[in-house]
């Protein structure tokens, strides 16, 4: 099996890796489910996964994969801008998903906002446990796209952002390919 594979399921795999039963975790951006089914698989029965997007048909799709799948009741279902995130959800959480760019198979005018991700990310980081992650997915080939890779760019840029431990997975050979960024609040006491 090939070593570089797909960015989602390279996501997946990070999420194996951290996820555990019991966590409680968000999909920023439920979409079609798919990465919303993958939390919800790992975090098991005790376990709990908060999903929001703003399109009640992301929601719809979301919802009936996890009928299907008969992981239902351990997700949160939320009609909301993820800048609101924190309206929502408390302090404790091991792992936070963004997937960026328009819901496939949709609008392409419904795409995610740099200031709504920014927004979002920011809340984001006091949220999440020590040794808890964030994993973006950064679709930019759309018109918005651009705009919102820099804004992330600038974000990560700025200095109180060198207490984190961050990552870039890339694709150098292909044009506007997506990429992923990994932050993870690093564990007190530990470099
Ligand atoms: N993770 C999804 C999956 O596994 O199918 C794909 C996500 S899709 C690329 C991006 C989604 O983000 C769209 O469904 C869109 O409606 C949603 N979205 C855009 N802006 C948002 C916002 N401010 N808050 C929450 N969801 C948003």
């Amino acid at each position: 099996m090939a070593i570089v594979k797909p960015i989602v399921e390279l996501v997946h795999e990070y999420l194996e890796r951290v996820v555990k039963p019991g966590d409680t975790v968000v999909d920023a951006t439920a979409g079609n489910g798919r990465d919303t089914l993958k939390l919800a698989s790992l975090v098991g029965e005790a376990g709990k996964v908060w999903a929001f997007d703003i399109q009640d048909s992301a929601l719809a799709a979301t919802e009936k994969r996890l009928k299907e799948a008969g992981l239902r009741d351990r997700v949160e279902l939320i009609a909301a801008n993820h800048r609101n995130i924190n309206k929502y959800v408390a302090p404790g959480i091991k792992a936070v998903v963004f997937n960026l760019g328009y819901l496939p198979g949709g609008s392409h005018s419904i795409a995610t906002d740099p200031d709504d991700t920014v927004a979002a990310l920011n809340q984001t980081l006091d949220l999440l446990a020590e040794g808890g992650i964030v994993l973006i997915a950064v679709y930019w080939g759309h018109p918005q796209g651009e705009a919102e890779k820099q804004r992330l760019a600038d974000f990560l840029r700025r200095p109180e952002m060198k207490e984190w431990l961050a990552l870039e997975i890339s694709v150098p050979n292909r044009e506007k390919a997506p990429f992923i960024l990994l932050l993870e609040k690093k564990k007190r006491g530990k470099v």
